[in-house]
């Protein structure tokens, strides 16, 4: 075959197979022709999947009759003029190659109108054929009507996926521009139904609840940070609401949708880390503005990856901003009833101050699970402490069950509450705190035990006796074989089984030759911690109260130290709707 050059219409049929791969595709490069235009409202309908139609229509600035045409052309743009206009690109488009994509594959109909033309102008095409034009009198802005998407490329026709998968990725497209261009309103039509309808507004948290809806959009705490290289606004959820998949989590970079990337991901995990529960997710909605210089948006009309710069600078600042916002934020929603436990009169034993020297290292103390005791907010005491005087919040503990569970109720409904995770994770703060402030409160015990370890046990206790004697125990070595403990941490209860406790401890650390010095001691308090509680005590209706006192008190009381969940709401929205009481 001799080498010919294709006639434009093949050309923008080819391009079609990139930009155009599905509907939803043209439902986003429609929409993001609209924001270009500067509309202020948009309304969009899609039948079946998108295929048999597609209608956007905008208020925007409009298309001039003499510009229809260059419109539906390849490589024409209204938004840049030459390269280097690419370099403060505001716009979201800018190949001119959307328009002549779509109407290569599918019948299209643009009708557009200038504010202030006398009159406005329509084209038709057909498979990118100028079919008709002609004189169009409808409100300023434009319409753009895609049907019968595909109706000359069979074989894309073919791939296209089940038609309730893509208009749900058409909707979530929708959902995801909505959600960043709250100062534009947007309604979605699909067949006879209203899928979405969002009215302008210049608060983002109102978008977010038209979009993602009240019960998440009430769990967001707000994180705002104005630094010179990067502008980050956020909503995340507290930590009592985490999410049970990755869906509710939103990124967007100078106004375009992005995919997470490794870092900002970490940043936001890391923040979490401890405050939520092994296998759930944190929901945030996260708007980072940088300069177009600091960026590297990669700048294919359909890809979502970015690249910055100062990566590492920008991985810690958004951790700091999400870390504090979560140590900053009360824990809500679980005014659960308590009385004020009776003054602890009945306990006699000697309790005095270990005499071990302490250290700790600030990069823990900052990570704000180990804080220093100060540095509590004291909202979290002021929430609680305000709640018993409110009679209007119902408050009450139910019941224990199995002698596992504390179930309870609070204003928004059922909490059951995981006794053994719960007391683990207050035994470990008030531990932690002790350590760090080097006040570990000891309990010597009324006969010294002698604990007799298996060799290789044995060693490990040896080569950690001062680590271990940090950590608040009186031990020392006693013969081949046995060590002697004579007091143990009082934190920990007056009826542990020091040795098996001892025995745990030595077990966690035999393979941490190499940890430094206070990760290690962190790692002996959880471990002990862990093994001084045992599930399947019953527990006072006293007793339960304060220790959910205790733990609504804790830095991070959704998780015990290994990263369990302690508790599990049921509130009184979902109970209704699973009865049919709506
Ligand atoms: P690009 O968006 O990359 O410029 P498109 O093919 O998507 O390319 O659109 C081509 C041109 O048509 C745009 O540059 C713009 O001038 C015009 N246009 C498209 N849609 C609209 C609209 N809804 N309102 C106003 N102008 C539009
Ligand atoms: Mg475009």
């Amino acid at each position: 075959m001799p080498i010919r050059i294709l006639p434009e219409e093949t050309i923008n049929k080819i391009a079609a197979g990139e930009v155009v791969e599905r509907p939803a595709n043209a439902v986003k490069e429609l929409i993001e022709n609209s924001l270009d235009a500067k509309s202020t409202s948009i309304e969009i309908e899609i039948k079946e999947t998108g295929r048999k139609l597609l209608r956007v229509r905008d208020n925007g600035t409009g298309i001039a009759k003499a510009e229809m045409r260059l419109a539906v052309t390849r490589h024409a743009t209204s938004k840049i003029k030459d390269f280097n206009d690419l370099e403060q690109l505001n716009s979201m488009g800018f190949r001119g190659e959307a328009l002549p994509s779509i109407a290569a594959v599918s019948k299209m109909l643009i009708q557009s109108r200038q504010a202030g033309a006398e009159s406005g102008w329509e084209i038709s095409l057909d498979g990118g054929i100028i079919k008709n034009e002609g004189v169009w009198t409808g409100a300023p802005g434009t319409i753009i009507e895609v049907s019968d998407l595909f109706f000359n490329t069979p074989v894309r026709a073919k791939f296209q996926k089940s038609e309730t998968t893509e208009r749900n990725r058409a909707l979530q497209i929708i959902e995801e521009l909505a959600l960043v261009n709250n100062n534009v309103s947007f309604k979605v039509k699909t067949d006879k139904r209203t899928a979405l309808e969002a009215p302008a507004t210049n608060d983002p948290l109102v978008r977010i609840t038209d979009i993602l809806g009240s019960y998440f959009s009430t769990a967001l705490i707000p994180v705002n940070l104005n630094h010179p290289f990067l502008k980050i606004k956020a909503y995340i959820t507290k930590r009592e609401n985490s999410q049970p998949t990755k869906k509710y989590q939103f990124l967007f970079v100078n106004r375009r949708p992005i995919n997470f990337t490794r870092p900002i991901l970490h940043s936001l995990y890391e923040a979490y880390k401890e405050n939520i529960p092994v296998g759930r997710h944190p929901g945030a909605v996260i708007f980072l503005e940088a300069s177009p210089s600091e960026i590297d948006v990669n700048i294919h009309p359909t890809k979502r990856e970015v690249r910055f710069s100062k990566e590492p600078q920008i991985h810690d600042l958004l951790f700091k901003c999400f870390k504090e916002a979560l140590i900053n934020s009360p824990v809500s929603g679980l005014n659960i009833s308590y009385h004020r436990p009776e003054p602890d009169g009945g306990k006699n034993y000697d309790v005095r101050e270990s005499s071990a020297r302490f250290s700790y290292n600030e990069n823990i103390a900052k990570s704000g699970i180990l804080a220093r005791p100060e540095s509590i907010n004291p909202t979290q005491a002021e929430l609680i402490a305000t709640t018993e005087n409110d009679a209007s919040a119902s408050r009450i503990i139910i019941g224990q069950m199995c002698n596992l569970y504390i179930i309870a109720q609070d204003k928004d409904g059922l909490v059951i509450i995981d006794q053994h995770a719960a007391a683990e994770r207050v035994r470990y703060e008030k531990y932690v705190t002790e350590w760090m402030s080097q006040h570990i409160a000891i309990q010597p015990l009324l006969f010294p035990e002698n604990i007799e370890l298996l060799p290789s046990l044995w060693t490990v206790a040896i080569a950690n006796l001062d680590i271990i004697k940090e950590a608040g125990w009186e031990i020392e070595e006693f013969g081949r074989k046995t060590i002697r403990v004579s007091a143990v941490p009082a934190v920990l209860g007056s009826n542990i089984n020091s040795k098996n406790v001892l025995q745990e401890i030595l077990e966690s650390i035999q393979n941490e030759t190499n940890m430094p010095k206070p990760e290690k001691i962190e790692k002996i308090i959880r471990t002990a911690c862990r093994s001084s509680i045992k599930a399947g005590d019953t527990i006072s209706t006293t007793e339960a109260s304060r220790l959910i006192e205790e733990l609504m008190l804790c830095k991070a009381p959704n998780t015990c130290p290994h990263g369990r969940p302690t508790m599990l709401k049921l509130p009184i929205t979902e109970l209704s709707s699973h009865f049919g009481r709506k």
